[in-house]
C-alpha cells in the first residue's frame, strides 16, 4: 500500500491572519484594479482520505496571470517526476524538465526544474494545466508565498478552462 502523506505538512504556515494588514491591502487594491472580486481570496483544503493527499486551491490563482510559475525556480522531487509522468501517461525522461544545475544546495532527490525564473512552466496555460497531480512545491505555495513575492497580477479572462494553482 501507498505511504500515506503527512496531511498538514506545509499548510501549517498559511495563517492569513498573520500577514500584515498593509499586504493585505496592497493585494485587495491590485484586485480591486484588476476588477477581481475580494471573494477570489477565499482558499479551501481537501485531504483524499484514500491516499492522503492534500489538494488546496486558492481561488484567487484562478484570476491571476500566474507568475509565480514563471518568475520562480520550481524544483521538483523524482516522485513528484512520477507522479506527473503517471497521470500525463508519459515517462519521466518526456516530461519538459529543465536540468539540475549541479549545486550543492540541489537536494538529492530533485528531477529537475520546471522553471528556472526565466521561462513559464510547461504545463501553465492560463492556470495550472496538472492542478489535481501538481508538484508538492507547488501545492505547499499558498496565500503567504503570493502576498510575501508581491507578484499577483490580475486577469482580465472571463472564462478560463485551466485550474487554478
Ligand atoms: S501569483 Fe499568487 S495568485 Fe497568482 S498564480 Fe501565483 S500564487 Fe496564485
Ligand atoms: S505545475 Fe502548475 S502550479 Fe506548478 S509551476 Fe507548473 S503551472 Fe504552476
Amino acid at each position: 500500500m501507498a505511504k500515506k502523506r503527512d496531511p498538514i505538512g506545509p499548510l501549517m504556515d498559511l495563517n492569513v491572519g498573520v500577514q500584515p494588514l498593509t499586504r493585505l491591502h496592497k493585494l485587495a487594491n491590485a484586485m480591486r484594479a484588476g476588477g477581481v472580486p475580494l471573494a477570489a481570496l477565499a482558499e479551501t483544503t481537501t485531504i483524499d482520505e484514500q491516499t492522503g493527499v492534500v489538494t488546496r486551491m486558492m481561488a484567487l490563482c484562478g484570476q491571476c496571470s500566474g507568475p509565480c510559475c514563471s518568475t520562480l525556480r520550481i524544483p521538483i522531487t523524482r516522485s513528484d517526476a512520477r507522479r506527473l509522468a503517471q497521470n500525463l501517461k508519459t515517462t519521466v525522461a518526456r516530461l519538459p524538465l529543465l536540468p539540475l544545475d549541479g549545486l550543492e544546495e540541489e537536494a538529492e532527490d530533485l528531477a529537475g526544474y520546471l522553471s528556472k525564473g526565466q521561462s513559464p512552466c510547461a504545463f501553465f496555460d492560463r492556470g495550472c494545466t496538472v492542478h489535481g497531480f501538481r508538484p508538492d512545491v507547488c501545492r505547499s505555495f499558498g496565500l503567504n508565498a503570493c502576498i510575501g513575492t508581491g507578484s499577483f497580477v490580475p486577469l482580465r479572462l472571463p472564462n478560463r478552462a485551466a485550474g487554478p494553482c
